[in-house]
């Protein structure tokens, strides 16, 4: 079994069949020079709330081999898929005194996991481009950006006082919050008219108070326009749209989203579905055979709208590999989708959602109809309201459709529950009435979840 791609999906496929299977060979490589890490703590690194960066790869290739009996080959790209053959042509960063160079070879496999990933897109303004990257400008998608934004940041000539985040999502979101606890000032530019567009404006106005009551100025519904440098490269400011409004900037931070890593898949002749990522059945196989695919760089069935897109979770991304793996250790597992849950911490906020907000619902074909309420998830004689939730439902059907909470991590947590009910393709009836827990410290009589899901059963 070869996995190209070794991070949240590939490493889980590696494990887990390794796992069922202890005889199959397993090699995972990767491109980078580390494997096995979390992406998602990157921020907390950047806050300093994480003390190394060691402290989120979880294996070496030496761990890695010793502990679970997979090979791993580090700064090794696969650059070929041979389908017919069976192989895959890869190239390894090799060192041999002081020189280093390229050394090509081919390994074979009788299952292929890609397990590519994505990769974060930049704007196409002046000023920004792949070379830009070295001057200030940054992604995250890999351990390495983050080490290269700490060394920015570290270097004592350049002092970086004014960092301009392009992009209010999740992960746009929390270097507003790291950087700013570094001391950096943060202007946060943001297309739209809200923060975080994947949750509806209800909730994002909240994480917008909470981000300018930190002192993260916002440039909403402004386009980046370009990026002046200094004579020696180095960023220096942002130009917006409208009024070319110049924000200075030391450091710039760009989250305007994904594409799917395929180049490699494509080049093979294997399939992608209409949102541009491979398209898998639903137990992860390709249109090549003994070929996986898994993780960002793959489709995920949405169980709500009841279509395919990448979905880009880590979460997603593991549940795949694990399938994956049972499917390469030769049982029948089959993913059977994912409804989008995800949760952000924006400093003392939470922010949740599962399912379809009120515009994706509209866009998926239903006729969405909402409830938002504000209220306690503890008894209100042990304190004031801890959030605001805003449940989703179809007109037409009376599904439920989607949740989001903000508030803080006890209320924004609750976002689980209505996954499920989300999965169990729930009518909002349904919901309304489930049986959750109460006690005066632990939950409110009417949680508010329940209570929301009250006001829109009746509304419907
Ligand atoms: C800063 C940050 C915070 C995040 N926080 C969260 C969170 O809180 N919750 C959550 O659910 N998700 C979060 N995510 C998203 C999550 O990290 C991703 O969804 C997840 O890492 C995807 O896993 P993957 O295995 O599909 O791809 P990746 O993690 O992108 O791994 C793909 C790997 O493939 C390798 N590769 C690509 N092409 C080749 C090639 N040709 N040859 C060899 N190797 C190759 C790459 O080097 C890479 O290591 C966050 C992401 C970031 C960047």
């Amino acid at each position: 079994m070869l996995v190209i791609g070794a991070n949240a999906a590939g490493m889980t496929a590696a494990s887990r069949a390794k796992r069922l299977a202890p005889s199959l060979d397993v090699i995972v490589l990767d491109a980078s020079p580390r494997i096995a890490y979390s992406i998602c703590g990157l921020p907390y690194r950047i806050s300093g709330v994480v003390k190394s960066f060691d402290d989120l790869v979880l294996f070496t290739p030496e761990s890695l081999r010793n502990e679970r009996g997979i090979e791993a080959r580090v700064s090794c790209r696969a650059v070929e898929i041979r389908s017919p053959q069976r192989k895959v042509v890869v190239e390894s960063r090799a060192s041999s005194g002081v020189k280093t160079g390229t050394e090509t070879e081919t390994i074979g496999y009788d299952k292929l996991v890609i397990a590519t990933g994505y990769r974060p897109r930049l704007l196409d303004v002046e000023g920004m481009g792949p070379s830009s990257r070295g001057n200030g400008v940054f992604t995250a998608s890999r351990l390495e950006d983050g080490e290269a934004i700490e060394d920015w940041l570290r270097d004592r000539d350049r002092s970086v006082r004014r960092a301009a985040l392009i992009g209010g999502g999740y992960i746009g979101l929390e270097m507003a919050e790291a950087l700013t606890k570094r001391g950096v000032r943060v202007a946060l530019v943001e297309s739209e008219s809200n923060v975080l567009s994947s949750v509806d404006p209800e909730i994002a106005e909240k994480i917008a108070e909470e981000l300018t009551r930190n002192g993260v100025e916002l440039f909403t519904n402004r386009k980046v326009r370009a990026l002046e440098l200094r004579s020696n490269g180095d960023v220096e400011s942002v130009v917006l749209d409208p009024g070319k409004l110049r924000a200075p900037a030391d450091l710039v931070f760009v989250d305007v989203g994904v594409d799917p890593e395929v180049e490699l898949a494509v080049a093979a002749g294997v399939r992608l579905g209409p949102s541009g990522a491979i398209a898998v059945t639903d137990r992860m196989e390709t249109n090549l055979p003994g070929v996986y695919a898994a993780g960002n760089c793959a489709e995920t069935l949405h169980l709500v709208s009841g279509s395919a897109a990448p979905i880009a979770l880590g979460t997603v991304a593991a549940k795949q590999g694990r399938v994956v793996g049972e499917n390469c250790a030769g049982r029948r597992t089959r993913f059977h989708g994912a409804v989008g849950t995800a949760i952000v911490k924006v400093f003392d906020l939470f922010a949740a959602r599962t399912g379809l907000n009120e515009s994706e619902a509209r866009r998926a074909g239903f006729v969405p109809v909402s409830s938002t309420i504000t209220g306690g998830f503890s008894a209100s004689y042990f304190g004031p309201p801890t959030g605001v939730v805003k449940v989703i439902g179809d007109e037409t059907s009376g599904r439920l459709l989607g949740a989001q909470i903000v508030g803080d991590l006890e209320a924004a947590l609750r976002i689980d529950v209505a996954a499920v009910a989300l999965t169990s393709r729930m009518s909002v009836e349904e919901a309304a009435q489930l049986d959750l827990a109460y006690a005066p410290p632990a939950g409110a009589l009417w949680n508010p979840l329940l209570v929301a899901l009250n006001t829109l059963a009746r509304e419907l």
